[in-house]
This record gives C-alpha cells, sequence and structure tokens, in this order.
C-alpha cells in the first residue's frame, strides 16, 4: 500500500501533521510507536515500520499486558516513518483532529525471527501481514514482550474486512496491570492535557467509549473526527 490515501485525507497546509516526503532508511532495527490520539473518540494508534512506512491500527482501548484480553485494532491507511515522532494537536476541521501523544515507541522484531537479519524479518513480518497472523516482540518503554496482530475475517469482504485484534503473547512480560495507566509521553513526559495546552488545543474525552458499533462506523467515528459532523454528499 501506498501513502496516497494519507496525503488525499489531509491538507498539509492546516495540519501540522508530516506530509508523506521520506520514506524510512535500510537500518539495524525495525520501529514501532503507539500514538494516544484524542479525536472524537479517544483511541491509540498501533503502528509497524514496513517497507518504510508505518502500518497501521486504531485500537480504541489501548494496548493490554494481559494475555486475556483481546483488543480491536482497525486498520487504518498507511502513515508516513516520520510521523512516529508526531506530537501535538491537529486542529479542528481536519481528518483526525484532535490531541496525538507519543504514548510509547522503540524497536520491534519478528517473533521466532530475531536471530535474522532485519530485511528478512521485513519480509516475513509483510508475508505475515498479508496473511492476517502477525507475531512480534516489542521493546518499548511500556510495551514489552511478545505480541500477535491477528485479523478477525480472513479473506472476507463482509464490514469487518479492516477489524483486527491487537493480543499479549504469554511470556516475562505479560501481566494483569493496567498499563494505559501510564499516560505521559514517553518523548516529553507531558499528559494529553499539557500537549493539547501548549498546541493550543483541548482536551476531548477523557475516557474511551465502550459502545460496540459495526466496524466501518466505528472507524468514521475513530478518524474522522469534525468532519463527520458535517452533511456528506
Ligand atoms: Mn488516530
Amino acid at each position: 500500500m501506498s501513502l496516497t490515501l494519507y496525503k488525499k485525507k489531509r491538507s498539509f497546509k492546516k495540519t501540522p501533521e508530516p506530509e508523506a516526503k521520506k520514506r524510512s532508511q535500510s537500518k539495524s532495527k525495525l520501529r514501532f510507536v503507539v500514538q494516544k490520539h484524542d479525536a472524537t473518540q479517544l483511541h491509540y494508534d498501533f503502528r509497524l515500520e514496513m517497507e518504510g512506512v508505518l502500518k497501521s491500527w486504531a485500537v480504541p482501548k489501548g494496548p493490554s499486558l494481559n494475555p486475556d484480553d483481546k483488543r480491536l485494532a482497525m486498520m487504518v491507511e498507511d502513515h508516513p516513518y516520520d510521523y512516529r515522532t508526531f506530537e501535538g494537536t491537529i486542529p479542528e476541521g481536519n481528518y483526525g483532529a484532535g490531541t496525538v501523544m507519543v504514548w510509547d515507541e522503540g524497536t520491534y522484531e519478528a517473533l521466532d525471527h530475531e536471530k535474522e537479519s532485519t530485511k528478512d524479518q521485513e519480509k516475513i513480518l509483510l508475508a505475515e501481514l498479508k496473511k492476517g497472523d502477525v507475531k512480534i516482540v516489542l521493546h518499548g518503554e511500556k510495551l514489552k514482550g511478545a505480541f500477535a496482530v491477528v485479523k478477525m475475517h480472513k479473506g472476507g469482504k463482509d464490514p469487518g474486512e479492516n477489524a483486527w485484534l491487537l493480543i499479549k503473547k504469554k511470556d516475562d512480560a505479560a501481566s494483569d496491570i493496567d498499563i494505559t495507566k501510564k499516560d505521559k509521553s514517553v518523548k516529553t513526559k507531558r499528559s494529553l492535557t499539557q500537549i493539547a495546552k501548549d498546541s493550543g488545543g483541548t482536551v476531548k474525552t477523557k475516557t474511551p467509549q465502550r459502545k460496540t458499533k459495526p466496524a466501518p462506523q466505528l472507524l468514521d467515528e475513530l478518524e474522522e473526527g469534525a468532519v463527520k459532523k458535517k452533511p456528506r454528499k
């Protein structure tokens, strides 16, 4: 997938988000980021670097370290590699309007292939992504250990097409502590409120909503923000 959709949804004169210019260069480790996003509905954007871009999922409840939790993760458009350091407020009227925090970041590996080169791991990960079953080891400040990102309805064209699950695998890093209680930026140590204040925005939501909705509508609410308030043509 290219960054066409990412660019199409945004006006770079109006949002502080990075333009899709460069892809990541080959280097020693693949990176991941989790951004807490106070959009119409608070959610966490889980992003994995693959083929120079960030494969992305919106996770309404955020990640869990408990292997019994299956967290809904709606696949969204690829984001540019530079997006992983973005922290600030997307102004009202723009796609995804609201404040974004770098909640966690670090490197990651393909589970059971940690000894292989980054290039080979990337090939494995892309194949796993295609199959709808990505197995990874995260080395973040908050998220550590093995996780799976699994597609719910494999091969289907039903409304659940973008629905995946983010699940912690059992290992030493598994825990039943609520990791989302650690709610400061790993980049700047600021809270959402502080980031919003510093960038001239306001915090809209304090807790994620627990409504269950058909996947496409949920995705609309997660990502479209102010756009959905306007009548559609
Ligand atoms: Mn988002």
